[in-house]
C-alpha cells in the first residue's frame, strides 16, 4: 500500500515536543536544580505518572478544578480507575507513606523533575502536558515554620542561580485547620446572599472551595470580595504565630516578598504558608512557582500527622522567561565538523575515522565526508560549530590537519597532534 497519501500525524492538542537546541537550556536548568537541592539536603524521588485516581481525589480535593475537571483518568485493561498525575505532591506523600518513610530520621528531603498532565485548555504558558521541578519535606524540629523558610530560601538560591533577578515572591497563610473553617464559615454566610451575581464558577465554588473565589480573575466578582471579611482576622494565635515567624526570617534573610491576602492556591491540602512567585515577563498565566505547607495531607493519605512544605515550579514557564544571560544558555559548544577537501584515498573512510579519532579524544565531533564545501557550512552553522577540519591529499601525506575557526574564519594547518590538542581545548570543561 503507498503511504504517500497518508496525512502527517501532529502532537495531541495542548501537548508538544521539545526540540534541540533548546532541550540543550532545559538539561542545564534541570542540573542546576538538582545542584541546588543536593546543597540543600534534598533526594530524588521518582514516582509513576499512572497512580490511581483515588490518589487525587483524596489528596488534591474533590472541589479543586484538577479533580473536577482537569485529569486525564481511564479505565486501565484490569478495570482500575487510574490517572495520569496532575501534580506531584500526592504521589511524594503516597510513596512517603508506602515505604515507611516516617521512620526514617527527618527531616526526609526529596525533589522531583518530570512531566504532569491536565486538561485545560491550551494557551501561551498553558499546556496540558508541562513539567515540573519540585520538592517535597517532611517533617520539622520544634518551630515548623522554619521548613517553610528553608524551602523558600531554596528557591531563591535556585532561581538566583539561573540568573533572575525580576521576580515577586508571593505570600500568605491559609492558616490551620480550625482557624480555615472558620474563615470558610464565614466568607460563605457573607457570599450567600451575593451568589446571584457570582459568575457559574464561583457559585459553584462557593459549595465545594469557597477559598478559591478569593482568586478570581472576574472583575464584578473582585469587587464584590472587596467587603468580604478577611482570613487573617479568622486567624488563630498557632496560625498567626506560625507566619510571624516566616515573616521575620524572611526579613532576616533579606528575602524580598510581599504579602497578598488573595493568594489561596487552589489546592485542598495546603494550610499555614502559601506562596506564589511570579514574573512581569510572563502574560497572564504568570506564576511560575507555588507552594506551600500541609500538616495534615499525609495523616489523610494514611500516614502520621507530619508537617511538610513543598512547592513546583513550572519548568515550561521557566524556561520561557528565564534571562538571556543565564548560565543555563551557555551550553557546550557544537560539535567540530569533519570535511574533506578534493579527492582523498580511501575517500569518505577517512573523514569517518577522523571523526572517531577526534570522540576518543574527548572532541565532540561529525562526520561530513560526502558533504560539498556549501553543505559543510550550512551543517557547521547549524549546529554551533566552533571548527571545522579538513582532510585532503596534502594533510594526508604531511600528518597534519587543517583547522577553520567558524567564528573568526581564520584557517590554520598544524601537526596532528597539536591540531587534535587544540580542538581538544574548545571542550574541556
Ligand atoms: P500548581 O501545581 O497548580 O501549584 O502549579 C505549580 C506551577 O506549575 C505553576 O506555577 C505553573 O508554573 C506550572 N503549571 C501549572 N499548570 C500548568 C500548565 N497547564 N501548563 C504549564 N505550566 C503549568
Amino acid at each position: 500500500m503507498s503511504r504517500t497519501n497518508q496525512t502527517a500525524l501532529q502532537t495531541v492538542k495542548g501537548m508538544r515536543d521539545l526540540l534541540p537546541p533548546e532541550t540543550a537550556v532545559w538539561a542545564a536548568v534541570e542540573a542546576t536544580a538538582r545542584a541546588i537541592f543536593a546543597r540543600y539536603g534534598y533526594r530524588e524521588i521518582r514516582t509513576p505518572i499512572l497512580e490511581e485516581t483515588e490518589l487525587f481525589a483524596r489528596g488534591v480535593g474533590e472541589g479543586t478544578d484538577i479533580v473536577g475537571k482537569e485529569m486525564y483518568s481511564f479505565e486501565d485493561k484490569g478495570g482500575r480507575l487510574v490517572t495520569l498525575r496532575p501534580e506531584n505532591t500526592a504521589p511524594v506523600v503516597r510513596a512517603y507513606v508506602e515505604h515507611g518513610f516516617a521512620q526514617l530520621p527527618q527531616p526526609v528531603k526529596l525533589f522531583y523533575v518530570g512531566p504532569q498532565f491536565r486538561y485545560e485548555r491550551p494557551q501561551k504558558g498553558r499546556y496540558r502536558q508541562f513539567h515540573q521541578i519540585g520538592a517535597e519535606r517532611f517533617g520539622s524540629g520544634a518551630v515548623p515554620a522554619t521548613a517553610d523558610v528553608e524551602v523558600l530560601l531554596l528557591l531563591v538560591a535556585l532561581l538566583s542561580e539561573l540568573g533572575f533577578r525580576d521576580l515577586k515572591i508571593l505570600v500568605n497563610t491559609v492558616g490551620d485547620e480550625e482557624s480555615r473553617a472558620s474563615y470558610r464559615a464565614a466568607l460563605v454566610e457573607f457570599l450567600t446572599p451575593l451568589a446571584e451575581r457570582l459568575g457559574d464558577d464561583s457559585r459553584r465554588r462557593l459549595a465545594s472551595n469557597p477559598l478559591r473565589i478569593l482568586d478570581t480573575k472576574i472583575p464584578a466578582e473582585r469587587e464584590l470580595l472587596v467587603g468580604a471579611p478577611s482570613l487573617a482576622e479568622h486567624l488563630n494565635e498557632r496560625s498567626r504565630a506560625h507566619f510571624e515567624f516566616v515573616r521575620s526570617a524572611l526579613d532576616e534573610f533579606q528575602v524580598p516578598y510581599e504579602v497578598d491576602p488573595r493568594l489561596v492556591r487552589g489546592l485542598d491540602y495546603y494550610t499555614h504558608t502559601v506562596f506564589e512567585i511570579v514574573s512581569q515577563g510572563l502574560g497572564a498565566q504568570n506564576a511560575i512557582c507555588g507552594g506551600g505547607a500541609y500538616e495534615n495531607l499525609v495523616g489523610e493519605l494514611g500516614g502520621a500527622d507530619t508537617y511538610a512544605v513543598g512547592f513546583a515550579i513550572g519548568e515550561d514557564r521557566l524556561v520561557d522567561v528565564l534571562p538571556a544571560d543565564s548560565p543555563a544558555r551557555l551550553s557546550l559548544p557544537g560539535p567540530t565538523i569533519v570535511a574533506l577537501v578534493g579527492e582523498v584515498e580511501r575517500g569518505e573512510r577517512t573523514s569517518f575515522a577522523l571523526a572517531e579519532t577526534l570522540r576518543r579524544a574527548g572532541i565532540s565531533a561529525i562526520d561530513a565526508g560526502g558533504k560539498g564545501s556549501k553543505a559543510v557550512w550550512k551543517l557547521a552553522e547549524a549546529m554551533a560549530s566552533p571548527w571545522v577540519v579538513f582532510v585532503g591529499a596534502d594533510e594526508l601525506r604531511d600528518g597534519t590537519l587543517t583547522l577553520r575557526d567558524t567564528a573568526t574564519r581564520e584557517q590554520t594547518t598544524l601537526p596532528r597532534e597539536q591540531a587534535i590538542a587544540r580542538l581538544a581545548a574548545s571542550y574541556a570543561r
